[in-house]
């Protein structure tokens, strides 16, 4: 089926769009040349760039009569990509999500509060969808006036929420401040968490300290928005695979690598209409597991995305991951919720510091405790990370919190 799909879909771009016949014309091959699944590694990459040059609608492969949303996404560089949907493309990217919510348990019984942005972000309007399509009563509140969320879920025993974990934590504090404690005031009892990379300490957090049990989503807006979950075994997540191909290549050298093999993502979208991708680089970094999963469900699953190969931080020559730091401070059982990472140049010198909140009950006047405790962080910083980080310790609540998407890398280098 899937070899059909790209078939078709190949033929398709080559012949009616400028963009895919003048890229596989540059890299010689020709529709007829995709013989098997394994020959879609004959195929050009595509790249975020391609998208850039080609805005808004130069990759768009149905006439404008036939789109009938768009969604945007700002980059932090550059000019800003724009996504376009079909009837169909709307469909089907309802379907998967509903496949998705299926498969963590969330349906007809559920009410479902969706706290992604709603408007130009696919968060909120994709999990919405999703959501209504499986027949749980939706409750669209999007970002923002948290206490308000939280007087909402109590009321109307919200069973669901889906967010950034990021802002999960957040309507945590919040309601702790309110004297709400979301185990026993409120209905709460899975959240489904994306947009953001986040850890498995971060998950293990979530769960203690809201009594919630987290699935990891996974898509971007290039795909449609937030697609595919984690099961309720939460042994990966499942890529439906009618809709999407992936690939696991070596970032470096592009070649593909087998299940079980790190490296970055590559989607080829099987069925999208308005806005195909073939061979997409998503940068993601990630694995396949081909394994089955003890849920019977057989399409193939991508490990939890550890990192984006372009989020990578080359400090002094070594490669850290903000996800590494976020999993060193979840161990520390002093450190709060909130940190950023802030790398800055002294002469050829890199120097990396890490902000850290500290939890109110490990903040200390005592000059002594504090000095000792950033040498512990420091330390284990030293440990996990292999180079030396400077700590910085905060107050409680005085680091930013966010709603959407977390940005906690201030890189000040001029590279
Ligand atoms: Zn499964």
């Amino acid at each position: 089926m899937q070899y059909e799909s790209v078939k078709k879909l190949v033929s398709h771009l080559y012949e009616f769009n400028q963009f895919y016949h003048n890229r596989m014309k540059e890299a010689n091959v020709r529709p007829e040349d995709i013989q098997c699944l394994s020959d879609v590694s004959k195929l050009p990459f595509m790249y975020k760039q391609d998208l850039r040059d080609n805005y808004p609608t130069g990759l768009f492969t149905v006439p404008q009569k036939d789109v009938i949303r768009y969604h945007v996404s700002s980059g932090t560089t550059g000019k800003p990509t724009l996504v376009g949907y079909t009837n169909g493309d709307l469909d089907y990217w309802s379907e998967a999500l509903a496949r998705s919510l299926t498969s963590v348990g969330i349906g007809k019984d559920d009410t479902m509060q969706v706290s992604y942005g709603y408007g130009l972000f696919t968060g909120g309007l994709g999990l919405h969808y999703g959501a209504e399509r499986v027949g749980a009563t939706v409750l669209p509140s999007g970002t923002g006036s948290t206490e308000r969320q939280i007087e909402l879920m109590v009321d109307l025993g919200v069973t669901v929420i889906a967010c950034t974990p990021s802002y999960l934590i957040h309507i945590g504090e919040v309601a702790e401040k309110m004297g709400i404690d979301i185990r026993r005031d409120t209905k709460l009892r899975k959240a489904v968490v994306g947009a953001e990379p986040w850890t498995e300490s971060m998950r293990a957090h979530i769960e203690s300290s809201m009594g919630v049990k987290a699935y990891d989503i996974y898509g971007t807006s290039e795909m449609a928005g937030p697609m595919f979950t984690e099961c309720e075994e939460r042994k990966g997540i499942h890529m439906q695979s009618d809709m999407v191909y992936v690939e696991i290549i070596d970032p470096e050298t592009g070649e593909v690598l087998e299940p079980g093999q790190k490296g970055e993502m590559v989607v080829t979208m099987l069925k999208k209409e308005a806005f195909p991708l073939i061979r997409y680089r998503i940068k993601d970094l990630t694995c396949l597991l081909n394994d089955e999963c003890p849920c019977g469900r057989t399409s193939p699953r991508i490990e939890r995305i550890k990192g984006r190969s372009d989020d990578m931080l080359i400090i002094r020559g070594i490669n850290v991951f903000p996800s590494q730091v976020e999993h060193t401070l979840m161990q520390i059982p002093e450190v709060g919720n909130q940190y950023m990472i802030i790398v800055n140049r002294k002469g050829s010198l890199d120097e990396m510091i890490v902000q850290v909140e500290l939890k109110n009950e490990a903040f200390s006047d005592k000059m002594t405790d504090m000095m000792m405790l950033k040498s512990k962080i420091e330390a284990e910083m030293k440990k996990y990370l292999n180079i030396a980080v400077k700590v910085d310790l905060k107050e409680p609540e005085t680091l930013p919190r966010f709603e959407g998407k977390a940005k906690r890398v201030i890189d000040n280098r001029v590279l």
